[in-house]
């Protein structure tokens, strides 16, 4: 199947198949930018996040990023581990009918689900944290979240279950476990506590800074609040060291290109200091576009 034809058949799929907690997927596909030769529009990066509904089930093999670092997500929704010799951290749950696959690749690594002691979240979105009641349930891990999330994240209740939150941090704060520190990087804009999570990995001697990026992309009409917050968030990510650059959605890194270049051997792939800020360069673009019409449409109903 040609390229444009596939995109064509995920764009509609994603249209029809809202997912709950993430909207703007219908409504008009503008504007168009074109960010180091490649071009987008609010549908296309959607679409690119997403993929189809069984992109979003289905599980994407489980493998090593850097260091203590794993993957455990599906084909588009990210999920990772953390592995510290005092137990576990799983950095977002996803759907709760992930949960299980989620499960399975922890298993399949050879790691225990009930040593997941701590589970972080990257923002207050059902495709990001709608299985943290389960995952808690499960686990009894312990769950942390960042304060200007906390409303949106009670609002996610699935089969009426209250969200779990056991303990509340701020922009700056960190988590430790088992010699791991895990810092919280307040960049709102997509939801008013998207958490951009740090850590530094250990690997062949060697230490990098790892940066588990949250959404920048922009969404429904720029208030002067969210045009402040993004504003603030890109200058934060982009002063970010980084050298292994992760995202809430696989495609923001690139991880089907990278993951088989891993399984070819050579250097890792996921270390790839030179596009930290290209996904960022993406969203502030799209940004500036979508806030440049918003002002040419309120001077002509004016
Ligand atoms: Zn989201």
């Amino acid at each position: 199947m040609r390229p444009v034809v596939t995109f064509l058949i995920a764009a509609i799929a994603i249209g029809v198949n809202v997912p709950t907690g993430h909207a703007q997927a219908g409504g008009p596909d503008h504007p168009s930018i074109t960010v180091h030769g490649q071009t987008y529009t609010p549908r296309s990066i959607l679409a690119r996040n997403m993929g189809t509904e069984q992109d979003q089930t289905t599980q994407f093999p489980p493998h090593k990023i850097i260091g203590n670092v794993y993957y455990v997500g599906t084909r588009t929704l990210s999920s990772f581990l953390i592995v510290t010799p005092q137990g576990n951290i799983l950095l977002d749950s996803t759907y709760e009918r992930n949960v299980p696959t989620i499960q399975k690749s922890v298993a399949d690594l050879g790691f225990k689900f009930s040593d997941i002691k701590i589970l972080l979240g990257n923002h207050a979105h059902g495709d990001h944290q709608e299985g943290d009641a389960l995952v808690k349930q499960l686990t009894g891990a312990q769950v942390i979240a960042l304060a200007e999330d906390v409303p949106t994240l009670q609002n996610i209740k699935p089969g009426g279950k209250e969200h779990p939150i056991d303990k509340i941090i701020h922009d700056g704060d960190t988590v430790t476990l088992g010699g791991t520190t895990l810092v919280a990087h307040l960049t709102a804009g997509h939801t008013p506590g998207c958490t951009t999570w740090t850590m530094r990995a250990q690997d062949g001697g060697k230490i990098y800074n790892v940066v588990f990026h949250c959404s920048l992309r922009a969404q429904g009409a720029l208030t002067p609040d969210l045009v402040d917050q993004f504003n603030r968030s890109f200058k934060v990510v982009r002063a970010m060291p980084c050298d292994v650059p992760l995202g809430d959605h696989p495609a923001q890194y690139r991880m089907l290109e990278k993951y088989p270049m891993m399984r070819s051997g050579g250097p890792n792939p996921f270390i790839d200091a030179a596009n930290c800020n290209l996904e960022t360069d993406i969203m502030e673009a799209m940004f500036h576009a979508a806030l440049d019409e918003q002002q040419q449409a309120n001077k002509t109903t004016r």
